[in-house]
């Protein structure tokens, strides 16, 4: 068993928040050669947002739910539904008890994906999030089915993650603005794959 506390998964949201404000000019500025230059600036305002919710959670997935809708909310552009389905499923699949198994994260993590599939309709190749958070969610899969800790699996996740990342950079675009550049899309890192891999990481750091 896994501690989930709303404090846990405030510790996650507040790193995960320091880590875009960190990469918000990068965010920006792979999005200003494959899109509209705003996603640093996106997801900074958005995480700046639940990091204003305050600490009055009864819970992990309280929070969570709290936090899928604050994005949605505040960042505006593909993103904000993008990663607002993704916290309202994970949040869904969530116990409010106070723990949660390895098996029980997997299933939320791959619930978050899966709204993310079907808001945005993308496809592993497309160059997108999804070619960064499919990896690691298998990974993290492929870890515990092999009888890894809850905190290696969120390693194994976030390296995934990272892999899937660098991957989008040879990849042609079909999915949101970066798809308008067709070919010429080709050579740079998606915004988006970049932003769920520091959210990956900022789990491997807090949650175990
Ligand atoms: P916008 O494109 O509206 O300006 P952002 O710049 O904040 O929004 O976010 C762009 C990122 O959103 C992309 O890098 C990509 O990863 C992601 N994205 C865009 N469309 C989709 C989609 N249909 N499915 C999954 N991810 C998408
Ligand atoms: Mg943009």
């Amino acid at each position: 068993m896994t501690a989930l506390t709303a404090d846990k998964a405030a510790a996650w949201m507040a790193d995960f928040a320091a880590s875009i404000a960190e990469n918000a000019e990068l965010l920006t500025d792979l999005d200003r050669q494959i899109g509209d230059a705003d996603h640093g600036s996106n997801m900074n305002r958005g995480m700046k947002a639940v990091c204003a919710l305050g600490s009055e959670f009864p819970d992990a997935p309280a929070l969570l739910k709290k936090v899928g809708m604050t994005l949605v909310n505040s960042v505006g552009g593909a993103s904000g539904p993008l990663y607002g389905t993704f916290f309202l499923r994970l949040a869904k699949e969530l116990p409010s008890s106070g723990d949660a198994t390895p098996e029980v994260w997997g299933k939320a993590l791959r619930a978050g994906l899966q709204g993310i599939l079907d808001r945005g309709k993308a496809k592993v190749g497309d160059k997108t999030m999804v070619d960064a958070l499919t990896p690691a969610v298998d990974a993290y899969d492929e870890a515990v089915t092999g009888g890894a800790e809850f905190g290696q699996a969120l390693q194994a996740a976030a390296a995934a993650c990272a892999e899937g990342r660098d991957s989008t950079v040879d990849l042609v675009a079909h999915k949101g603005r970066a798809s308008y550049l067709g070919e010429r899309s080709k050579g740079v890192q998606d915004p988006g794959a970049t932003s769920v891999t520091l959210l990956l990481e900022s789990a491997a750091r807090t949650l175990a």
